[in-house]
């Protein structure tokens, strides 16, 4: 079913997904061939396919691996500290939407090394896909989206004060897989992985 966290509507383009004199997309049925329900134009049959959304992010580090988080000065969990991510934009690469999301959050001009993590999110139909980089300068400012951003030796990480789970996970492969640049990027953690990062808290 759907609910209030999904993403709104997401046409694949800027074209006028209806005739001029078609009420829009309003209806929820189950297309020809198709196993579930799909918002649909009655009047001309048109689907608003509902997908789910990549996010993308990196844990980037300075020369002396502190690394970069910024405080959200939006919802949801504002006031919290997270990793610089956010949704990718349209044509656009992973790697190009990673440095976005940083010179965006955090006034940070990063270099993407390797994927470190894929987070499959489900609940809310969100992939999240976090790469490891380097800050090319120490010098960060908060962007529009954030209230401030700093830069975190591992012992300074302000763990209750992190927004998502995911920021915790990231931060956590990225710890245990330092000296490590060519892994296989990390999954949803395991329970015994979940039980061991509890433990070192
Ligand atoms: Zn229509």
């Amino acid at each position: 079913m759907p609910d209030d966290t999904l993403p709104t509507v997401n046409a694949a383009d800027s074209t006028p997904p209806c005739a001029p004199d078609c009420g829009g997309p309003r209806v929820r049925a189950i297309p020809p061939g198709e196993d579930r329900e799909r918002l649909m134009c009655p009047d001309c049959g048109y689907i608003a396919y509902q997908n789910p959304l990549i996010v993308v992010g990196a844990v980037a580090t300075w020369e002396d691996g502190r690394i970069l988080l910024c405080r959200r000065a939006i919802e949801p969990r504002k006031g919290f500290w997270t990793l610089p991510a956010g949704y990718m934009e349209e044509r656009e690469s992973t790697r190009d939407g990673a440095a976005r999301e940083a010179w965006e959050e955090a006034r940070a001009r990063i270099a993407i090394d390797h994927l470190l993590a894929i987070y499959d999110i489900p609940r809310i139909s969100q992939v999240q896909m976090i790469f490891r980089a380097r800050l090319l300068s120490p010098e960060v400012e908060p962007g529009p989206e954030s209230l401030e951003v700093g830069l975190f030796a591992w012992e300074e990480i302000p763990w209750p004060e992190l927004a998502f789970p995911t920021v915790v996970w990231a931060l956590r492969e990225h710890r245990e897989r330092l000296g490590h640049d060519d892994c296989a990027p990390a999954v949803n953690p395991t329970p015994d992985a979940l039980a061991r990062w509890e433990r070192m808290l």
